[in-house]
């Protein structure tokens, strides 16, 4: 079964790939440099989830790939701040940006160091905040790839919406950066229960507690039951 990231960070590759473990053959959207990007415009990230999902799996549907079953994994996560009323929120990648009115990334040092500042004085019982992550999970109808679209649509484009998954890690924003592991918000978040943050926790930690931990986990039983009903389903003619 492939499972098609779509995304080109290669942190949140790495994640995935460690929480899903063995069973799927993975490629991202570096393996298909012709694919749209989403524009994430959506006020939510399961909107925002779906969206790239979707729209990525109606563009493999016309690709000329192996009849094999094909999944679209899309993941859109950012940081809550309660203080700061859940910014930056669907707005985590470009935060900084925003101040000049771009729409464009900004880096995790330009993000971290406006998240700091809007929180200056603010006392550590009220710096709480949470990762969410929202991952959406659309399937390609096979026999589109195969050039033959009898498939249930007729048109060759994914017949259902994505399936969402949700999951939220609860902690605190620190004063400083600490730890070097990791990406973005990492070194400042301190996740609930624990002394040393996402960057200094590093991955084998971080990929059991995260956020996208969470949401992969959910995911994975959905596989897994989805498994189990296909093989173990008796057929019309069992019965
Ligand atoms: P997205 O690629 O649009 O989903 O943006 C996600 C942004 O949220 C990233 O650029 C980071 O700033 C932040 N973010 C999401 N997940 C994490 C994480 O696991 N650690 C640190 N920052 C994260």
């Amino acid at each position: 079964m492939i499972l098609v990231i779509a995304t080109r960070n290669k942190h949140k590759v790495e994640e995935i790939r460690a929480c899903l473990g063995e069973g799927f053959d993975f490629l991202t959207l570096r393996d298909f440099p012709a694919a749209p990007v989403a524009v994430e415009d959506q006020p939510t990230f399961a909107g925002n989830a779906a969206k790239k999902a979707s729209l990525l799996a109606r563009w493999l549907a016309e690709q000329p790939l192996q009849s094999q079953t094909v999944f679209v994994l899309a993941d859109d996560s950012g940081l809550e701040v309660d203080a700061l009323g859940g910014a930056p929120g669907v707005n985590s990648a470009r935060f900084a940006a925003l101040d000049r009115g771009g729409h464009s990334n900004s880096t995790d040092a330009e993000n971290n160091a406006k998240l700091l500042r809007l929180l200056a004085g603010v006392a550590p019982d009220r710096r709480t905040a949470r990762f969410r992550c929202a991952i959406a999970l659309a399937r390609v109808e096979p026999a589109a790839h195969a050039g033959d679209l009898s498939g249930p649509s007729g048109t060759g484009a994914p017949s259902e919406e994505p399936l969402i998954f949700e999951g939220v890690c609860e902690g605190r924003i620190l004063e400083s950066p600490r730890g070097t592991a990791g990406f973005g918000y990492d070194p400042l978040f301190l996740p609930d229960g624990y002394a040393q943050t996402f960057a200094e926790l590093g991955e084998e930690v971080k990929n059991k507690i995260s956020h996208r931990a969470r949401a992969l986990g959910k995911l994975r039983r959905w596989f897994v039951e989805r498994l189990r009903r296909d093989w173990f389903t008796p057929g019309p003619g069992f019965v």
